[in-house]
Order: structure tokens, then C-alpha cells, then sequence
């Protein structure tokens, strides 16, 4: 991506905050006959127009790896073999911070495909397929809380500069471009990375639990707020659970993390509430 003869503040705002697609970019995709981005099928000439509908034919959508809402801990989104638990053996005694997780899919299969072709392919057409599949999966759960503000999980300026574009950023744009109104607050410059901390999929398991410690500066601007941390995938939770340390930190008293997969464990059937 070049940036011309924009001034450095600017291109440096570009960097970190790309701009959603064009109008005229969403119009010319209208007039294409739709078609199922996974299968090719035709799907109805409506499903383009429609906020939260998501390009991809029912049985496509209907065999994509969904997490059932009753049946992941509420607190860490991990599986549990009870319905409606807050607290679960992953995360009970660990350095949980998240008071809720909210997971969509499972972080397997074409769903893990499409993350890593987003991040690592720049194919454009998956941000809105994949902020549609989030808008979509809410519809089926309660309301958020309506004063709560979404953050993306911030890269830092270096790799951003790499990549050239912030995937939770991408994702979060189309999320919220398709809930419904009234439309939750958006506030990407609330959270900074101040650390260029080394990519996760490079380290150990004991490192990566370590790594994004203190990676994270939050604006004084979010004290009070619920904060909804949106990212792709959560894996071990390090780093949302780092960003939701910072943001208590600056006196916000809730943190929810939304993404839109998850690596998730078995259940384990021991009871840790009997005694
Ligand atoms: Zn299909
Ligand atoms: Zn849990």
C-alpha cells in the first residue's frame, strides 16, 4: 500500500485505522449475480442488501463449526459438559481477567482457513464475510449491553506497517457495519500496543502465556465503560486477557472479549463446584 503524498500524521492514521469498502465497492458487488462464496451456489438476490446476512448459502452456513452459546463456559467461551456455566476448569485458577467471552465457531477447518487467508492472504471479500458471520450469530443471543464500546485488539504500529492492515480492525468494521441499530460506539484509538511484541505463533505455550504482558496502553477516555475486545481468534487468551488488564487498570469495570473463533478443549467432566 502506498501512501502518496498524504503528511506523515496521516499515513500513519491510514495505517492504523483502514477505511471500510467504498460505497461504490458494496454497489458493484450488488449487481453481481450472488452466489455462495464457499460452494458457488446462487443464493437469494437479497442476501447481499440485507445487514448480518452472510454470503454463503444456508447448508454452507449450516455446516460451519458454530459454538452453542449454553454449552461454552461464559467466562472463557471454552466447552463445559454442563449447560450455563460461568467458570470452568480452564479458567477457574488461572489468570483469567475476561469477566465474558463471546465465540462464534470453532477455530477449525474452512473457518481457520478464511482467518488465516484474511491475515496472511489480503483477500478483501473475507472482512465482510466474516464480520457478517459475527453480526449473524448475535441475533441468536441476548442484547448487548447498549452503553458498552468496541475495541479492537490493536497491533502494534510496526506490524501494522507489515501487514499492513489490522485484522480485528477489518473484522470489527463489518461486525458493527451489520448489527442493528442503535449502532454500540466504536473506539479503535482507546487501546494502543506499545510493545512490538513477538508474533504468538512463533513462541512456546509458556511463552506466549507471558508475552503480551504490558504490550497494552488504554486511554483515560474508557474509565466506566464496558469494553467488548474484538479479535479473530483466541487461542490461549493471553492477549485478550493482557488487554483486559490494562483497560481495569484505567478503571473500566467489565471486559467482554467477542471473536469470532476459538480454539476450544474437550470438556472435562469433573465438578468443580461440589465442594
Ligand atoms: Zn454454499
Ligand atoms: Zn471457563
Amino acid at each position: 500500500m502506498k501512501t502518496g503524498g498524504t503528511s506523515g500524521d496521516e499515513a500513519e492514521r491510514a495505517w492504523l485505522h483502514p477505511q471500510p469498502p467504498s460505497r461504490i465497492g458494496q454497489w458493484l458487488q450488488q449487481l453481481l449475480p450472488p452466489a455462495c462464496h464457499h460452494c458457488r451456489a446462487l443464493i437469494p438476490a437479497n442476501a447481499y442488501a440485507e445487514g448480518g446476512a452472510p454470503f454463503l448459502c444456508p447448508e454452507c452456513l449450516e455446516r460451519l463449526p458454530w459454538l452453542a452459546p449454553a454449552f461454552s463456559c461464559q467466562r472463557c467461551g471454552n466447552l463445559t459438559a454442563e449447560p450455563k456455566r460461568r467458570g470452568c476448569p480452564q479458567c477457574l485458577g488461572s489468570n483469567w481477567s475476561l469477566h465474558q467471552t463471546i465465540a462464534d465457531l470453532r477455530y477449525e477447518g474452512i473457518v481457520r482457513e478464511w482467518v488465516l487467508r484474511c491475515k496472511f492472504g489480503r483477500q478483501d471479500w473475507l472482512g465482510p464475510l466474516l464480520g457478517r458471520l459475527m453480526a449473524l450469530a448475535q441475533q441468536q443471543r441476548p442484547p448487548l449491553p447498549s452503553n458498552a464500546v468496541l475495541i479492537p485488539v490493536p497491533l502494534h504500529p510496526n506490524r501494522v506497517r507489515k501487514r499492513g492492515f489490522n485484522q480485528a480492525l477489518l473484522l470489527a468494521q463489518h461486525l458493527l457495519s451489520n448489527l442493528p441499530e442503535p449502532k454500540l460506539e466504536m473506539r479503535p484509538e482507546w487501546l494502543r500496543r506499545i510493545r512490538d511484541t513477538p508474533p504468538q505463533t512463533e513462541l512456546s505455550l509458556e511463552e506466549r502465556l507471558r508475552n503480551p504482558e504490558n504490550a497494552f496502553a488504554a486511554a483515560p477516555e474508557v474509565q466506566g465503560r464496558t469494553v467488548i475486545v474484538v479479535d479473530d481468534v483466541m487461542t490461549t487468551g493471553s492477549t485478550l486477557n493482557a488487554s483486559a488488564r490494562t483497560l481495569q487498570a484505567q478503571g473500566v469495570p467489565e471486559v467482554i472479549a467477542w471473536v469470532l473463533c476459538r480454539r476450544v478443549h474437550e470438556p472435562e467432566v469433573q465438578d468443580f463446584g461440589s465442594h
